[in-house]
């Protein structure tokens, strides 16, 4: 029974871990992004940002709380996303909502909110946010984390999957990931994929004794989720099932085999897998996932997901309308960059360190840092700090280019000192012309240009 607010017990919000004299806690699954993660963090939202402007895409930011019925209806009853794991609760009027657990289906909602048929088609949009799932914490698997997609919504012609399939290859690419593993199937179409799990489960009953607990669970009520199974003993039995792609229509199959064709012009290396189903319920024909290579075995680190959905738009109740997507999971894609010690650029190091030694000092360079700061330099300083070893220390650890030093001495002359905190070289200049000095030495002209 869900409670209003206000009759919650004072005792009931007060958990152990916040009670006096121990320190609160974070969440179970749940993460703060430090200012040290924020280059990495910067570097992906930089580059998909310049991925969905450069293909064409426009963004679309939805809201993270949404109807519950919107997933409900769209990923499906038997999967564990709506099973387990939304963060739900009674909304007074509105009834059940939940944190959304992921944003194909909000993207789709919007199309139809906002009356996007009438656009042209196909419409092509892009998110970047949080998601929410309930999930048993573990080793790249959050309960908030982020995602980023593209979808493409209104068109029904192989080439869009190929294309949302490039999209993804060349993201993995640009950002110095080009070792991943494209594993593409076709689930064809309700219809089809009805008579094959009838296939899959009189199969698996056949098996029954080879198969684990969990698995023999699983048999009737969601025999897919068997297929994608990384116990050995499972894909042991999984060699002989049936494969979907043997009970898709012909127009699924010739759907499919434009797909993989144009993959093939666009010198797109993928893996055909045919225990690759992707458990939601919106899919249709293309099913695709990317996984980093180094971890051949696996989808339980994908990078990114997604597929063809034509189905999607008439399960929230617009007209028949297809649709194709893909969704990043930014947190592994940012481990994958650190397992792999790609060289991320970093923009973040303040151009200048401002230091001061003494009251006089201080003052000038609080008006200097103005200055500066309506030129656009990035300045970093330390005012609380007279020591000017530690104020260097900090400089050098920030990876400013240049230190400005303003002491007792140079207040009395009228004078500011710049070092060049690579070389180490220093000059003496006159104040006054400490912004021009340094807008020469930032924006140094390149050799040529
Ligand atoms: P999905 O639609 O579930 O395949 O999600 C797409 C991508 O989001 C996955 O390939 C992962 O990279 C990422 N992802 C999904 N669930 C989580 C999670 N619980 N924690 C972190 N990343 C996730």
């Amino acid at each position: 029974m869900f409670k209003k607010p206000e009759d919650i017990e004072q005792e009931e919000i007060v958990k152990p871990g916040n009670k006096k004299g121990k320190a609160a806690q974070l969440l179970r699954g749940f993460k703060d992004i430090l200012p040290a993660d924020q280059h990495y963090w910067e570097f992906v939202r930089k580059t998909a940002e310049s991925f969905y402007k450069g293909y064409g895409f426009f963004r679309i930011d939805p809201p993270i709380l949404e109807e519950a019925n919107l997933f409900i209806r769209t990923v499906g009853k038997g999967t564990d996303i709506i099973e387990k794991e939304l963060f739900s609760f009674v909304d007074q009027g509105q009834g059940l909502v939940v944190l959304r657990p992921e944003a194909t289906a909000s993207v789709a909602r919007a199309y139809i909110n906002h009356g996007m048929m009438n656009m042209p088609q196909p419409v092509k949009l892009f998110y970047f946010g949080p998601m929410f799932r309930r999930e048993r914490p573990q080793s790249g698997r959050h309960r908030q984390f982020h995602q980023f997609g593209f979808e493409i919504i209104g068109d029904d012609s192989p080439v869009i999957d190929a294309q949302i399939i490039a999209v993804a290859s060349n993201f993995f690419r640009q950002v110095g990931l080009p070792d991943v593993s494209i594993q593409v199937n076709s689930i064809g179409t309700p219809e089809s994929r009805k008579e094959y799990i009838k296939e899959l489960v009189a199969y698996y009953r056949t098996k029954r004794k080879m198969l684990p607990e969990e698995a023999r669970g699983r048999i009737t009520k969601n025999p897919l989720r068997i297929l994608d199974s990384k116990d050995p003993a499972v894909q042991l039995v999984n060699k002989d099932a049936p494969q979907i792609i043997d009970y898709l229509d012909d127009k699924s199959k010739e759907h499919f085999m434009k797909v993989v064709g144009y993959l093939d012009e666009l010198h797109i290396e993928y893996v055909l897998n045919p225990y690759l189903v992707r458990g939601l319920d919106y899919y249709t024909d293309t099913v695709f996932e990317i996984w980093p290579q180094v971890e051949k075995e696996t989808a339980q680190s994908a990078l990114c997901g997604g597929g063809r959905y034509n189905g999607l738009i008439e399960m929230l109740g617009g007209r028949p309308t297809p649709g194709v997507g893909v969704a990043f999971g930014v947190e592994r894609i940012i481990t994958q960059l650190r397992n792999q010690e790609v060289a991320i650029p970093r923009d973040d190091a303040p151009q200048v360190f401002l230091a001061q030694i003494g009251d006089q000092a201080k003052i000038k360079a609080l008006l200097l840092f103005e200055q500066l700061r309506q030129v656009n330099i990035n300045v970093a300083e330390n005012f609380a700090k007279d020591s000017l070893k530690t104020q260097l220390e900090l400089a050098n650890k920030l990876g400013a280019q240049y230190a400005l030093i303003l002491g007792q001495k140079e207040v009395m002359d009228g004078t500011i000192l710049i070092r060049d905190m690579e070389s180490g070289v220093q000059e003496v200049i006159d104040f006054n012309k400490t912004v021009s000095a340094l807008k020469k030495k930032l924006f140094k002209p390149t050799a040529g240009v």
